[in-house]
C-alpha cells in the first residue's frame, strides 16, 4: 500500500544524545542504547472514522520519536499497518450501506492527506491487513501444528474453525527460570481487569468452548455475507487483529525491533496479544512500547457514538492551518490524556503567529540556543510541552530590533525536530 510523502527534514548543525522513553512494559523510563539503526512499528487505523484527534495525537507523538531519532544520526525503519478487514469496518460499511473496500479506500485517502498536512513521516512500509493475509496463514498453520493454537467448534448457525490462541500453552513453552513470555509482560494488569478490558475491545471472553477466557482470536472462519480469502489448512476466512501486527512486524523489521507505539488503548489486550504471538511464532516484538494519552472533547470521551469526533480533516476544511492543530497537539505532553477545546486550538494559532514573527529576527546564535534547548527537552520522553515553553521564552526575550533575517534558520530547527512548518 502506497503511504504518503513528505517533504525533507532539514539537516541540522550538530547531534542528538541520551534519548530516554517511558517504556509502558518496564514502567518506566528506558535510556534507549545509543544505536545507528531504529525501528519503529506504530499500529495503524482501521480505516472507518479517520482521522480524529485521538490518531492524530498518536501519530504526531510517534512521529517524534522517529525526528528525535534521526536527529541522533540514527537510520529509522519505520513500518505501519492498516487494517484494511476487520468487524468495525464491516459493521461500519453495512450499516451506511457502503461496500466495505470503498468505505476503506476513502477513509485511507483521508488518512493519508491529514498525515501529509500534519507534517508526519510517513513509514518506510504501509502494509493493509489484506496484502499480510498471505504472510499470516502460514505462520498460524505453524502455531496450530506445535500446538500453540486451537479450533473452537461453532455454535448457534456459527461455522466451526475459528481458530484460538492458547495463551497456556504459550506460558508453558517458557521455562519457569528463563522464561522471555509471561501474560501481563506489556500491560501488568490483573486478571479481572484483562477480562473486562478484551470484553470492551474486540475480544470474546465468553465465548464457549475456549480453554481459557483471554485466548485471543487468530483465524476467523468464512461466514456468509463476510469477506474471506484462502486459508490452506485453516480454510476460507480472515486474519485477527494482534496477530496482523506480529506478523507484518516481524517480516519488515528486526526480531525484536526498537519500539512498538500506539495509543494506550492498545495496550491491553492488543499489544499484549501481539507480544505473546510474535514470541510463541519465534522471536520477541520489540525491546521497548511505548504508549500515547487518549484525547477528549471538552472533558468527554470522544467516540462516533457521541457524536463529539473533531476530525482533521474538518478542521482543514475550516481553514485551521495544519501546523496550528500540531502545535495544539504538542502543548500536551504525548502521554498525558488531556481534552480538546476551542481554546486549545485558539492558543496554537497565536502560538504560531509569535515564534513565525521571531523567526524573522533570529541571529545564528539563536538558532544554536533554540536547537539546543529543545533537543534538551525532547530527549527527555520527548517532552514536546516544555520544548514549546523553551520557545516562547526565548521569542518573549528576543529583541526585535536586531536586523530581519530570511528565518530559515530557526524555521528549520522547528520543523526538524517539532514537525512544526513556520
Ligand atoms: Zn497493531
Amino acid at each position: 500500500m502506497i503511504a504518503w510523502n513528505s517533504t525533507p527534514v532539514p539537516e541540522l548543525d550538530g547531534t542528538q544524545s541520551g534519548i530516554s522513553l517511558f517504556d509502558t512494559a518496564l514502567q518506566e523510563s528506558a535510556l534507549l542504547v545509543e544505536h545507528p539503526e531504529r525501528s519503529l512499528y506504530v499500529c495503524g487505523i482501521t480505516p472507518y472514522d479517520a482521522t480524529h484527534l485521538g490518531h492524530a495525537s498518536t501519530y504526531v507523538a510517534f512521529d517524534l520519536l522517529n525526528r528525535t531519532w534521526r536527529d541522533a544520526g540514527s537510520k529509522v525503519s519505520y513500518v505501519q499497518n492498516v487494517t484494511d478487514v476487520d468487524d468495525p469496518l464491516l459493521e461500519r460499511a453495512s450499516a451506511t450501506g457502503v461496500d466495505w473496500r470503498d468505505l476503506a479506500t476513502e477513509q485511507i485517502a483521508l488518512f493519508r492527506e491529514d498525515m501529509e498536512a500534519l507534517n508526519v513521516l510517513p513509514p518506510n512500509r504501509y502494509i493493509g491487513a489484506v496484502e499480510a493475509i498471505d504472510w499470516i496463514v502460514p505462520v498460524v498453520e505453524q502455531l496450530v501444528e506445535r500446538g500453540l493454537a486451537y479450533a473452537v467448534p461453532g455454535e448457534g448457525g456459527e461455522p466451526d474453525g475459528d481458530i484460538y490462541f492458547s495463551l497456556d500453552a504459550a506460558a508453558a513453552l517458557a521455562p519457569d527460570d528463563d522464561a522471555r513470555w509471561f501474560l501481563g509482560q506489556v500491560s501488568h494488569l490483573d486478571g479481572d481487569t484483562m477480562l473486562a478490558l478484551s470484553a470492551e475491545r474486540g475480544g470474546d471472553p465468553l465465548r464457549p468452548h475456549k480453554r481459557t477466557a483471554l485466548d485471543p482470536l487468530l483465524w476467523r472462519a468464512a461466514r456468509p455475507g463476510e469477506p474471506n480469502w484462502p486459508g490452506g489448512s485453516l480454510g476460507a476466512g480472515r486474519p485477527g487483529w494482534h496477530i496482523e501486527c506480529a506478523v507484518i512486524a516481524h517480516r519488515f523489521l528486526p526480531a525484536p525491533f526498537t519500539v512498538q507505539g500506539g495509543g494506550s488503548d492498545l495496550v491491553f489486550p492488543h499489544h499484549e496479544m501481539s507480544a505473546a504471538h510474535a514470541w510463541a511464532a519465534g522471536a520477541p516484538l520489540a525491546e521497548h512500547y511505548a504508549h500515547a494519552g487518549m484525547v477528549g472533547y471538552d472533558g468527554e470521551k470522544m467516540s462516533k457514538s457521541r457524536g463529539n469526533l473533531v476530525l482533521v480533516s474538518k478542521l482543514r476544511q475550516a481553514g485551521v492551518d495544519p501546523a496550528a492543530i500540531r502545535l495544539a497537539i504538542l502543548a500536551h505532553h504525548y502521554r498525558s490524556d488531556w481534552s480538546w477545546t476551542d481554546g486549545v486550538l485558539d492558543e496554537a494559532v497565536a502560538r504560531l503567529a509569535v515564534w513565525r514573527d521571531a523567526a524573522r529576527h533570529a541571529g545564528p546564535q539563536d538558532v544554536t540556543t533554540v536547537r539546543e534547548g529543545v533537543r534538551r527537552h525532547m530527549a527527555q520522553d520527548l517532552d514536546a510541552p516544555s520544548a514549546l515553553n523553551f520557545i516562547d521564552a526565548w521569542a518573549g526575550s528576543l529583541r526585535r530590533d536586531a536586523a530581519a533575517t530570511d528565518g530559515r534558520g530557526l524555521a528549520d530547527v522547528v520543523d526538524a525536530l517539532l514537525g512544526v512548518r513556520l
